[in-house]
């Protein structure tokens, strides 16, 4: 089937070293902005993350425009075609970190970090029974979707996990560790917090799910349900073979992988909901923010009816 999407949305990272990150934050949000590019890119000195949409013509010009700059002439561009913005504004924000692990000695992952493995390995190894398969993303990004038997440290945060690493893995130092994160990003320097924790045979996703579901030997297989993503789509299909959902409604448990924000604006928990559901429970999360004077939903439903 031939694809008739005009937009694209652009994944990508790249560890490197960039001076005055403050600078060139800002220059890069005006470069962005003219290019009418939409989206949300961390800065640090440590290197660049982010995720833009537009149309195909600005974002080939975007890509073409960074690997001019002999920093980023590598960097990989993790495309998805899409059918408009998956995001309403542009913002480049500087940080101290471009993931937020907050660890007492900062790790380079161009110093240190785990093995990087090809989505094919990855898939092999996966299949040993001896291996540790570890999800290092967060707890609501593994309940709609992860790897077949991994494990979730269910926290809430990136830099949750070093102590829950340290309470819970200690003993499996010699075990085969293989992380995998949304595109790779976290795990560069989460693996090598591991190795310096002392852990032997550390691991990584090369290119994390996204890449893994673009993989056209895997196709995404052993990925059970969809890969949470931090823009307006809320998740992306990665297992091309199978479709299989792994999280309920938060409400009467049927099966299903749809995320809602609450519409209560004080709450905006973040929710499995199915569809029928939203509509019973005014897109709410509980009993009490389904009465809250300025529920949205219910906003919504007034303003049709006048
Ligand atoms: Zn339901
Ligand atoms: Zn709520």
């Amino acid at each position: 089937m031939e694809s008739k999407k005009s937009y694209r949305v652009l994944l990508y990272y790249k560890y490197v070293h960039i001076e005055n990150y403050e600078e060139y934050a800002a220059e890069h949000l005006k470069f962005c902005k003219e290019l009418g590019l939409k989206g949300r890119i961390l800065v640090a000195e440590e290197g660049i993350n982010g995720t833009v949409s537009g149309t195909v013509e600005q974002t080939n010009k975007y890509t073409e425009t960074m690997h001019s700059d002999p920093r980023f002439t590598d960097m990989q561009f993790k495309i998805d075609e899409h059918d408009g913005h998956v995001f309403k504004k542009m913002f480049v924000r500087p940080r101290q970190e471009i993931v937020s692990l907050r660890l007492e000695n900062d790790i380079n992952p161009n110093e240190l970090t785990g093995t990087y493995m090809s989505p094919k390995e990855f898939y092999k190894e996966m299949q040993r029974d001896d291996v540790i398969i570890l999800d290092v993303r967060n707890d609501y990004e593994y309940e709609i979707g992860h790897f077949r038997g991994a494990i979730n440290p269910k926290v809430n945060a990136f830099r949750e996990l070093p102590e829950w690493v340290r309470e819970n893995l200690s003993e499996h130092k010699d075990k085969k560790i293989l992380a995998y994160c949304t595109g790779g990003i976290r795990c560069e320097k989460f693996t090598g917090f591991l190795l310096e924790e002392g852990f032997k045979d550390v691991n990584q996703l090369h290119g994390g799910i996204i890449m893994y579901g673009k993989n056209e030997e895997v196709q995404g297989e052993l990925y059970d349900g969809k890969c949470y993503v931090f823009d307006e789509r809320i998740s992306v299909r990665v297992n091309q073979k199978e479709d299989i959902i792994v999280s309920n409604c938060h409400h009467c448990g049927k099966k299903e992988d749809r995320y809602i924000n609450c519409a209560n604006p004080e709450c905006n928990l973040q929710h499995v909901c199915c569809e029928e559901c939203e509509e019973k429970h005014y897109r709410s999360c509980s009993a009490e923010c389904r009465q809250h004077p300025r529920n949205r939903y219910k906003r919504e439903l007034q303003k049709e009816e006048a």
